[in-house]
């Protein structure tokens, strides 16, 4: 009996005992392609030999000085390294464990911001629908997924949630991508006016929307626009990269692609490639100022923030994947995924949508192409297929639940960045397998 206390309580795991690669073996010496990075996570596979060396290097040195005594060496240098690529003035970088703290720092950060500067009355976040921040209470109540929230509802702060920019959806059949995205820039204006013009303090997204949706980028100049708007109403601009940044999009960082200047710039997963725990809050000048010319302090912390281990592994991970020129592979992969995911599933009666950029892809499973109705969340679509996945030897990450009021089942792939073709083969035929499998027993 398993005294762990997993997410699920009623399911046995199998026992991971070891990387390779692009594979995780299990006790029985199982092996399962990782085709989503356990959660976009994994982005050098499981046993880059440099990182490796470099956390036992780290660890044998010193393994950990908290924040509030020292700096370290791998501290002060991965900031920097994350500092000089991010767009804008991002200059400064807080660092904790994961990404639902790097948001909570986030949101603290705006309304310290606003409150030393003198406009106290700035408390309100506005976010998306279908979208997902992280699982603490304030992170929860920032993210628009109905059915990560539903029961926590009482605890959560007020968040005022918009239309995502999800054109598979949210489109309308009359509009092309211009008029969607002043519909939805409008929206923003419209929901800034009603609560007031100087009432808002952020607005917060993800570039590429990742667990909720699986993978949804934005069209047209969405984020552009969105920022302008932002803008001139003194709205801070929260980029919540934790999944879709360092380099899973092809970008270091996805703002970058949307010619997005964020104010604040959450990132997690990706960073340290899951060879440590780490995420880390980009801050721009104006905020950190503001902070400098006023309390001089920055009212968070925890026990963790800068782990010395942690920062040298993410430091040994940024630097393999910029000096093997990994996002060219993540370009060059992302495309010819995409191009496999198209040939075996365009024309499947099940698969409505398939997306993404880069190394991030999703497919939308649907009961009916034409009308896009959504299988019965009863049904449970998404584990049946995550179980046949592992039958077959195969780590995608497909969700499901209620969403926004309806149900919806995706699969979302996000492999490590040294993914190759053949890899990309077996992926797609053992998906294949699973899905069509997972449908025959729903
Ligand atoms: N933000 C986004 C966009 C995420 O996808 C996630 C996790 O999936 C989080 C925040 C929370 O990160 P963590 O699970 O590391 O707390």
């Amino acid at each position: 009996m398993s005294h762990v206390l997993h997410r699920s309580l009623l399911q046995d795991y199998p026992v991971a005992v070891k990387g390779d690669g692009v594979y995780i073996i299990d006790a029985d010496n199982k092996r399962y392609l990782d085709a989503c990075g356990g959660a976009a996570v994994s982005c050098l596979g499981h046993s880059d030999s440099e990182v490796i060396q470099a956390i036992q290097q780290q660890v044998s040195q010193l393994a950990y000085a908290h924040s509030s005594f020292f700096t370290t060496e791998p501290m002060e240098a991965l900031a920097e390294f994350l500092a000089k690529r991010a767009p804008g003035h991002l200059n400064s970088v807080y660092f904790v464990s994961g990404g639902s703290e790097a948001v909570e720092a986030a949101l603290k950060l705006a309304r310290q911001y606003y409150v030393e500067k003198g406009e106290p009355q700035r408390k309100h976040i506005i976010a998306r629908r279908q979208s997902y921040h992280g699982n603490t209470l304030g992170a929860l109540a920032t993210g628009g997924n109905l059915w990560r929230r539903q029961q926590f509802e009482p605890l959560l702060i007020n968040i005022h949630h918009l239309s995502p920019c999800y054109a598979y959806r949210e489109q309308h059949d009359s509009e092309d991508d211009d008029a969607f995205v002043t519909r939805l820039v409008n929206e923003l204006e419209d929901k800034i006016i009603e609560l007031g013009t100087d009432q808002v303090m952020a607005f917060i997204a993800e570039p590429v929307v990742g667990a909720t949706l699986g993978a949804v980028p934005a069209v047209g100049r969405y984020f552009e626009k969105m920022k302008a708007i932002c803008e001139k109403y003194g709205v801070l601009f929260i980029a919540d990269e934790v999944m879709c940044g360092m380099g899973r999009t092809g970008a270091l960082f996805a703002s970058s692609q949307e010619n997005l200047v964020p104010d604040l710039l959450c990132i997690a997963k990706g960073l340290g490639a899951g060879y440590q725990p780490i995420g880390a809050t980009l801050v721009s000048d104006d905020i950190i100022n503001t902070l400098k010319s006023g309390s001089g302090f920055f009212q968070h912390g925890h026990t963790y923030i800068g782990h010395a281990t942690a920062c040298a592994a993410a430091l040994a991970v940024q630097h393999r994947i910029e000096d093997a020129q990994l996002l060219s592979n993540v370009e060059a992969m992302g495309t010819h995924l995409h191009q496999a995911l198209l040939h075996q599933f365009k024309d499947h009666p099940n698969i409505g949508d398939i997306r993404g950029k880069g190394l991030f892809r999703g497919l939308e499973l649907v009961k009916d192409r034409n009308t896009k109705e959504p299988f019965d969340s009863a049904l449970k679509l998404h584990a049946k297929i995550k179980k046949a996945a592992m039958n077959e030897g195969l780590m995608c990450y497909p969700m499901g639940g209620t969403i926004n009021g309806r149900d919806g089942d995706h699969i979302l792939l996000a492999p490590p960045f040294i993914f190759n073709e053949e890899h990309i083969d077996e992926l797609v035929t053992k998906l294949s397998v699973a899905i069509d499998h997972a449908l025959k027993v729903s």
